[in-house]
């Protein structure tokens, strides 16, 4: 198989549409039995549940090439399972997680002239996503729906060395109490996007978001769960008491592997006023692992700096980054059924 002639290096996280994606629809009850298309448009009814009610649930992983030469991806089963969660909380029939878990990999494999090779910081950028195809003028669910996977190359998160980065408090909360904070859908996204707009055209790449209740805690950035670490390098993470933060794959990844190297951690309600005490800050996600964070700027306009805030990376969470990236790529093995082999 010959690759694809794309400076890997420099293709930056933008759409470009490959040979194939998977494709199955929903109708009478039952999903069939789904197929490669090279076909990248979907044609819809302008009734369309998705168009007026938002029935629209997404996933977001990567495949890529080890330093073997193996295409693998990382821990599918849990976007499969999360997915799952995500459809049934918006009255969509969730896609069996093992037809996720092959369909992810048929894309991949039909696509693997697109995987970029070991060692130039790119990867396949993977997006599962369902919605409702069914007509729907009263308000309820639809009856068909599409899920539908596809892949697109997308360049190193960090060309020039990891940085830090500068938050904002919001004004505006990302998700509801007890309402969809805790699925992947884009209605959160819709949401989150003037916040999201006014931070960067303040220069700050991203929000920190306060739980919608109180607003005394910290819940999570706009795509991004945070790490925390204390200054005797105890990682520490967030928990929701109004259910609004999405369960990052990478902060569990992140925790599991903290853990087997020997750090404490935590999870527990972190008060705003509190994350002055902490010497390190990290978003993790998909995307980027860890992108840490050098400082937050409050409503207020008062500054938390963190570490050497940003200077450089703190060394717990610079540490937990290789770890993980090293499991990823095949240099370190890491626990069983992780990395998950495709090609
Ligand atoms: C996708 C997402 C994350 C990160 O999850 P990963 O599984 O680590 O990619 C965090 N927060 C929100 C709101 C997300 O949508």
């Amino acid at each position: 198989m010959e690759k694809k002639d794309i400076d890997w290096g420099s293709i930056g996280f933008g759409y470009m549409p490959t040979d194939y994606s998977y494709v199955s629809n929903y109708r009478d009850g039952e999903w069939d039995e789904g197929t490669l298309t090279p076909d990248h448009t979907v044609t819809l009814s302008e009734c369309a549940g998705i168009l007026h009610y938002c029935q629209e649930v997404f996933e977001g992983l990567k495949a890529y090439t080890t330093k073997s030469g193996d295409i693998v991806c990382f821990r599918p089963d849990l976007n499969a399972e999360r997915m799952y969660d995500s459809a049934k909380r918006i009255c969509m029939p969730p896609f069996p997680v093992d037809r996720f878990i092959d369909a992810v990999k048929q894309v991949v494999k039909a696509n693997a002239a697109w995987v970029p090779p070991f060692g130039s910081g790119a990867a396949l950028y993977i997006r599962p996503v369902m919605f409702a195809t069914g007509v729907v003028i009263g308000v309820k669910p639809a009856t068909e729906y599409q899920f539908r996977i596809f892949v697109t190359p997308v360049g190193p998160y960090y060309s020039g060395g990891v940085k830090p980065v500068a938050l904002k408090v919001s004004e505006y909360d990302r998700a509801a109490p007890h309402g969809t904070g805790n699925i992947k859908a884009g209605l959160n996204y819709a949401m989150s996007l003037y916040p999201s707009v006014e931070a960067h055209e303040q220069g700050f790449a991203d929000n920190m978001f306060l739980d919608p209740a109180t607003r005394t805690y910290v819940e999570e950035s706009g795509g991004a769960n945070f790490l925390f670490v204390t200054s005797d390098h105890k990682v520490v993470y967030p928990k929701s008491s109004t259910d609004s933060i999405l369960p990052s794959i990478t902060r569990r990844s992140l925790v599991h592997i903290a853990r087997d190297m020997g750090y404490d951690y935590e999870h527990r309600p972190v008060r705003f006023d509190e994350i002055s005490n902490f010497t390190e800050c990290g978003m993790c996600g998909t995307a980027a692992v860890i992108s840490p964070v050098g400082k937050v700027v409050n409503t207020d306009g008062t500054e938390i700096v963190f570490g050497d805030g940003m200077e450089k990376a703190g060394p717990v969470l610079t540490a937990l980054r290789t770890q993980l990236t090293e499991i990823q790529t095949g240099v370190l093995e890491g626990p069983e059924g992780w990395v998950v082999k495709i090609c």
